[in-house]
């Protein structure tokens, strides 16, 4: 009989990962699935950043690299992250990672423990309250309601603060509903964290760049009175189509970096070379190609939002930002486990149930609109004729 510490029993998963296992087995039977589950763009990596990833293997950049990445590419985030957000950073603070996640993982991995409160987003990004759980820590979720279109508040954030708190992960734009922070309810946060300086801040900003009716995206990093306690989260995977090259990057604070790097080595060593001259690529080569995928996933909203609406029983707000649309499913009368599977063995349409994000889930589905308009519209037509029976 084998062991295994009891930590490994307290992780939980993604359920994207199964539905999207389900949808493919389905699929290799032969069934015709729409996936509206997986949150992956459906469009190729640029071929510039390609050729450079070829480029590269080509060049011979086959072996280590430092294990925090390699300079140019931390120095191509450091001058991305003053044009995007005008912002002035050491490159020093730039550590480069195997997918997004990793920051987040290592940020958790660093504040978490046994007596320590992590603050978390519900609905939120399942991995976080995964891996707080995993480190031993209290998970204190902070909830986000329809009414405000999911968008977090100062004072509900703040109102759960307390002296075992160590760390206060955010998410905006948000996975899975959508929902964007205004920069006034940040602001307020940022001055009522003043009183806790003994708080960090993971800010998750991977849908830095995908926001809609021109809204601008607020960095956690634009303020300085909090800069040396804040941990950015971001990447290459959704911005630019990169998901499966697994490459992102989290920007830390001084005091952090050692125990970053150190998490760094004692794990994955370095990142893919490769893939980090493609990341270099794709932050300094033509933008062109991120507002096309963003021009489509702005008509998209709009449709799969409008569809959405028109189905009885559904009600959906427009989304400020990301690429999900997360309805509400309470007029169907069913659990929205129970309309995720249904959905998915027969009417062959994937979505996530909104109970795989958390708690406040219940009632609601996400919708990944990282799809064809054409995909969209038959998945409506199935879904409509899914709850008609
Ligand atoms: N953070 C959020 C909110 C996400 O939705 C995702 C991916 O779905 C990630 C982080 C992880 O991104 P990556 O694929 O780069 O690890």
């Amino acid at each position: 009989m084998l062991h295994p510490a009891k930590a490994i029993g307290r992780l939980a998963t993604e359920s994207a990962f199964a539905v999207l296992a389900r949808a493919t087995a389905l699929a290799a039977d032969g069934h015709e699935v729409i996936n509206l589950g997986i949150g992956q763009p459906d469009f190729a990596t640029p071929e510039h950043i390609v050729e450079a990833a070829i480029r590269a293997l080509r060049d011979g950049h086959h072996g280590y690299t430092p294990a925090v990445g390699i300079a140019p590419l931390k120095e191509a985030v450091a001058a991305d992250l003053h044009r995007r957000l005008g912002v002035d950073l050491d490159p020093g603070r730039v550590i480069i990672v195997p997918g997004g996640k990793v920051t987040m993982c290592f940020a958790v991995l660093m504040f978490g423990e046994p007596g320590a409160e992590i603050l978390y987003p519900d609905p939120g990004f399942p991995i976080y309250r995964s891996l707080i759980d995993y480190s031993g820590a209290k998970g204190v979720p902070i909830p986000l309601t329809e009414d405000r279109g999911f968008a977090l508040t100062a004072e509900d954030v703040l109102a759960r603060l307390t002296p075992a708190s160590r760390l206060l992960i955010l998410n905006s734009p948000a996975n899975p509903t959508g929902g964007v922070t205004p920069r006034a309810e940040i602001d307020r946060l940022v001055a009522g964290l003043l009183d806790f300086p003994n708080v960090a801040v993971l800010s998750d900003e991977i849908y830095s760049q995908m926001l809609y009716d021109g809204r601008e995206h607020v960095s956690l990093l634009q303020y300085p009175a909090i800069a040396d306690r804040v941990i950015l989260l971001d990447g290459w995977s959704k911005t630019y189509a990169m998901t499966g090259w697994r490459l992102g990057y989290g920007v830390w604070p001084e005091s952090l970096v050692e125990g970053a790097t150190r998490l760094a080595v004692n794990s994955y060593s370095c990142v893919n070379a490769a893939a980090q001259y493609a990341g270099i690529a794709a932050l300094t080569g033509p933008q062109e190609p991120v507002r096309a995928m963003l021009d489509a996933f702005a008509e998209r909203r709009k449709v799969v939002v409008d569809e959405l609406n028109a189905i009885p029983g559904l009600s959906c707000g427009m989304p400020g930002g990301a690429f999900y649309a997360f309805p509400n499913i309470t007029a169907t009368g069913r659990s929205a486990k129970d309309l995720e599977v249904a959905f998915l063995e027969e009417a062959h349409v994937a979505t996530i149930a909104g109970t795989s994000f958390g708690a406040q889930g219940e009632g609601f589905l996400r919708i990944s609109y990282a799809n064809s308009t054409e995909n969209i519209r038959r998945a409506a037509e199935r879904l409509r004729a899914l709850l008609a029976q």
